[in-house]
């Protein structure tokens, strides 16, 4: 039977959105007033009267109930970094003991989850635990598992945010408002709106689940915390790109056809660097939808991964020695009108205003590289970032050799606006050619510019992209104003321009690096030009409430003070609850199954030992491994005492930062010791008494 009668589907565009509450639908189900009053909600962000949302409910419920669907839920991000829900039904009690199907605006638009058991950092402790959703109509509902999921914002009574759409929808109106401000300087008068725009390139793991449930490390921490490399890693290259195994394969086409039907634009799809890992990479769309989908995607792929007898992980870290996973957050701005504002374009009057969102962007990124570093700091992450395959902890730019050239060229004043006209003409010599093709190759740079867009690499994983994009709208958004404030009432524009471009580029041309940024040298480089080397994440996160971040977060109401100390303590305490159970796992396995399978093992050695010698055999071989076996073991007997007594100690130390920092810098030193003694006894150990599956089975036998 052909994949395609299988899924009951022969054609993609048949199907593809076939679960979404999308535009099509929409305009299809709504009475014509109804529909432009959404898009008019959805476009300028203005508040829907209730008896629109009344007829949308009752719409949005026929064609969920026609999926399928008997519940509906109000899904949202609180602070877990996990997307949450909880399910009511539609139905409702007639008064001859039957029941319909309702579903009103009000049930639309607010819901009340309890939401005293979400982490909010404090910031619910004096106010009552209760909080509310609030739909996010720029989001499109959807219809999974026979329930209709309405995105929404998470808000407590009293106005603190919870969540980490908020943030991220504001971030995404204050820039739009800064951006076309400095449109309208360069003349346009037709755009109304810039949004953000992201593309999350995702990698991930895939393992067999019965290999993984044998391993408790796994299952609990999502990575493993032992195991000895295999005697084949990633060497020899031949995974990247290669050709992928007919089961992957069958997963990727399921999981494909799965994201399609939720109206996500799954593009690409390849076997990456480490064995067993992969990346799936969507069309981009704007920021909040981009952030919503990533989330959907990762839990699509975890369960269409169970159907195939596989775990998807999408842990940072997952295996030592190999490479971890990581998300590009390719990102970009675009007008409404139809530009993108991030794309040099063939004609050169457009390549100023280029360069002036250019310059924003590389304003912010000095200014505000600690925020995009702690944007992408977890425990996870901390594994990958400055280990030569992930990018460093430095942020830097890389613009590429075409860019910096007309960046060089700008900063000497060999290139200069020219007003005439009100078209900008370009001074003196000719601009370079951009090249059409400037998909940067060097992949050791955190921020990079690849063409028409900025990709970000620092992410891990398992995170939400929300946080690194609230943050990057805002600071981009902060210099966008302080351009325009400069120059919206020059006398002479062009003039102006050019010395604030030429200023803005002298000033921060520290962040920008062509050069490769896993080489030794450029720590020492960047710590010459002054740019942060945020180490881990408990070198990172406290930096969120420094005076000139919690400025610009209250300037443009995207955070507030206590809002930034609240997300900064949960950052925090994460980061140690994680380590934490990661440790009580080691404990665990190391106790209840490493040491006893040693013992089994010096047992075989010693019972061999004593039948040779009763035969009279040399048993010198068993004796030699017996003895490093039970070496080692006592080693192990007093690494896992250690850091069984460090998580005592961990106890006393109760706030937050200190704590994590005792998590980092004793703890997980301790675990680091314990594994190394653990990893040896594997490699001298029987295969069959060794408790759980090895590095092998895990990454070579999907
Ligand atoms: P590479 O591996 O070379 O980075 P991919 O095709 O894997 O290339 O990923 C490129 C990503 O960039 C895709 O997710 C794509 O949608 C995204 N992208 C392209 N143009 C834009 C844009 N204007 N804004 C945001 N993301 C974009
Ligand atoms: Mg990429």
């Amino acid at each position: 039977m052909s994949e395609a009668t299988v899924q009951g589907v022969t054609n993609v565009p048949d199907y593809f959105g076939c679960n979404v509450f999308n535009e099509e639908t929409m305009k299809n189900r709504l009475p014509k007033n109804v529909y432009k009053s959404l898009l008019k909600t959805k476009q300028l962000g203005t508040a829907l009267d209730t008896d629109v949302a009344e007829v949308i409910a009752s719409a949005m419920k026929e064609w969920a109930i026609e999926k399928g669907a008997t519940h509906y839920t109000h899904w949202f991000h609180p602070m877990t970094g996990v997307t949450a829900e909880k399910h009511d039904s539609f139905i409702s009690p007639t008064s001859d003991g039957k029941v319909i199907m309702e579903f009103s605006g009000k049930e639309l638009i607010k819901g009340e989850p309890d939401a005293s058991s979400f982490p909010s950092g404090g910031l619910r402790a004096t106010f009552e635990a209760r909080g509310y959703t609030a739909w996010d109509p720029t989001s499109p509902a959807f219809v999974k598992d026979g329930s209709l999921y309405i995105p929404t914002a998470f808000c407590s009574y009293t106005g603190e945010i919870l969540d980490k759409k908020t943030p991220l929808l504001r971030s995404m109106e204050v820039l739009s408002e800064q951006a076309l401000r400095v449109l309208r300087l360069f003349g346009n008068t037709t755009a109304t709106r810039v949004t953000t725009t992201v593309g999350p390139e995702q990698e991930y793991f895939l393992v067999d689940k019965k290999l993984y449930d044998q391993r408790e490390d796994l299952i609990l921490t999502g990575r493993t915390l032992f195991g000895a490399k295999a005697p084949k890693g990633q060497e020899l290259e031949d995974h990247y790109f290669g050709n992928i195994k007919t089961r992957v394969s069958e997963y990727m086409k399921e999981l494909d056809r799965e994201l399609w039907k939720l109206g996500i634009c799954s593009k690409t799809k390849h076997n990456e660097v480490a064995p067993a890992q992969h990346e799936m990479a969507p069309i981009f769309t704007t920021s909040n939808v981009a952030a919503d989908q990533n989330a959907l995607t990762m839990e699509i792929m975890k369960k269409v991964a169970l159907k195939h007898g596989l775990v998807c992980l999408l842990h940072e870290k997952p295996f030592a020695g190999v490479n971890g996973s990581g998300k590009h957050n390719n990102w970009s701005m675009s007008t409404n009108d139809g530009q993108n504002l991030l794309d040099p374009g063939d004609d050169p009057k457009d390549n100023f205003q280029f360069l002036t969102f250019l310059a924003a962007i590389i304003k912010a990124v000095d200014e505000y590289s600690d925020l995009l570093r702690l944007s992408v700091a977890s425990a996870g992450n901390d594994h990958r970032l400055g280990a030569n395959e992930a990018p460093p902890a430095i942020i830097s730019i890389f613009l590429g050799d075409e860019l910096q050239t007309i960046v060089d060229a700008l900063e000497s004043g060999k290139m200069i606006a020219e007003n005439q006209d009100k078209e900008f003409i370009i001074g003196v010599e000719a601009l370079p050619n951009f090249p059409k093709d400037t998909t940067d190759r060097n992949r050791t740079s955190p921020f990079a510019f690849t063409g028409n867009k900025f990709e970000f690499r620092a992410l891990g994983s398992a995170d939400t992209i929300a946080c690194t994009n609230y943050i990057l709208n805002t600071i981009v958004a902060k210099e966008l104003k302080g351009f325009a404030d400069e120059l919206e009432n020059s006398e002479n524009f062009a003039a102006d321009l050019n010395k604030l471009l030429v200023k803005t580029i002298k000033e921060h041309k520290r962040i920008i690096f062509n050069g490769n940024g896993y080489d030794e040298s450029w720590i020492e480089e960047a710590k010459r030009r002054g740019l942060p080397n945020l180490v881990s994440t408990v070198d990172a996160v406290p930096h969120f409430t420094d005076e000139k971040n919690i400025k610009v977060f209250e300037e443009f109401k995207v955070l507030t003070r206590t809002e930034i100390v609240s997300r900064t303590e949960i950052l925090l305490e994460n980061y140690s609850k994680i380590i934490n159970i990661e440790a009580l796992t080691m404990i665990d396995m190391t106790r209840k199954e490493i040491i006893p399978a040693a013992f089994t093992f010096s047992k075989e050695l010693a019972d061999s030992m004593v039948s040779k010698k009763t035969i009279g055999v040399n048993f010198d071989a068993e004796k030699r491994v017996a003895d490093k076996v039970s070496c080692l073991t006592n080693q192990i007997v007093e690494a896992v005492d250690t850091l069984s007594n460090d998580l005592i100690k961990s106890k006393e130390i109760t706030e937050a930062e200190a704590n994590a920092r005792f998590f980092r810098d004793t703890v997980f030193s301790s675990m680091q010791s314990l594994r190394a003694v653990v990893d040896e006894l594997e490699t001298i150990t029987s295969d069959k008494v060794w408790p759980f599956p090895a590095y092998t089975d895990l990454l070579f036998r999907v």
